[in-house]
């Protein structure tokens, strides 16, 4: 069996200032030293303007640092985009692309998103690529054909293990307390392991994490999952405690 290293990812979103993600970082980053070896890495994703100065206060510890978003393009007249390099400047190791708010509310689509992670690829990042489904198409019972979609649209050419991670992250279970059950988790990862076969370079060693309403309370089942080599965390990802309890839930 193909052994994963688990990647617990905290997805900051737009919330904190900058006093808020160094105390928040710091106590992680303390966390991780104090803990010697674990089973997992520790990422968090803040907000743009925190990624120096979060970078810089992390920069001695075994916590890693990602971006929310980067464009496609990498450098020029672009307003209000962040270049990839500009985030490994700041520190940066990963970036999660496709989020489904990104998706919602920017229109973004898979051409976008492929060309978003070819550009972060280059620029040395990891891309998480994220993809999931709406509860009226699983309802419908397209969940499997939405992902398979999304996959074979959003992830470009030259995708590796190394430097490519998918995040299935149903979009009814974010930030609304729903999570999807074990069982629905086991079957969504399965498909998606088998989905990669011929888009990325060692598909059997992707992680690809898990995403919707992830807590201390439920995090020890989900990450007990076959194939679930993580999880992306929105609003527990916030609170030291809990971000912590979820990512020592990994054995
Ligand atoms: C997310 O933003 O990717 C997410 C999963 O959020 P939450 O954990 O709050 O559902």
């Amino acid at each position: 069996m193909t052994e994963r290293r688990k990647l617990i990812a905290g997805n900051w979103k737009m919330n904190g200032l900058k006093a808020d993600g160094l105390a928040l970082a710091s106590d992680l980053a303390g966390r991780l030293k104090g803990a010697g070896a674990v089973p997992f890495d520790l990422l968090v994703c803040p907000p743009f303007p925190l990624l120096f100065p979060v970078g810089e206060a992390i920069a001695d510890s075994a916590l890693a640092l990602g971006g929310q978003d980067c464009a496609a393009k990498t450098s020029g007249a672009h307003t209000g985009d962040v270049a990839p390099t500009m985030l490994t400047d700041a520190g940066c190791r990963y970036v999660i692309l496709g989020h489904s708010e990104r998706r919602a509310d920017h229109g973004e689509g898979d051409a976008l998103i492929a060309a978003k992670a070819a550009a972060a690829h280059k620029a040395g990042l990891i891309a998480i690529v994220c993809v999931g489904e709406t509860e009226a198409q699983r309802d419908a019972g397209q969940a499997d054909a939405v992902v398979s979609g999304q996959l074979a649209g959003s992830i470009p050419e030259g995708a590796t293990a190394a430097n490519t991670v998918i995040a299935y992250e149903p979009v009814w279970a974010i930030g609304t307390g729903k999570t999807a059950t074990a069982g629905d988790v086991k079957a969504m990862h399965a498909h998606i392991r088998a989905e990669l076969d011929g888009k990325i370079a060692e598909p059997a060693k992707t992680q690809i994490l898990y995403g919707g309403s992830v807590k201390p309370g439920n995090a020890a089942e989900l990450m007990a999952v076959e194939n679930v080599d993580g999880a992306l965390v929105g609003g527990a990802a916030l609170k030291a405690d809990d971000f912590w309890a979820i990512a020592t839930s990994c054995r």
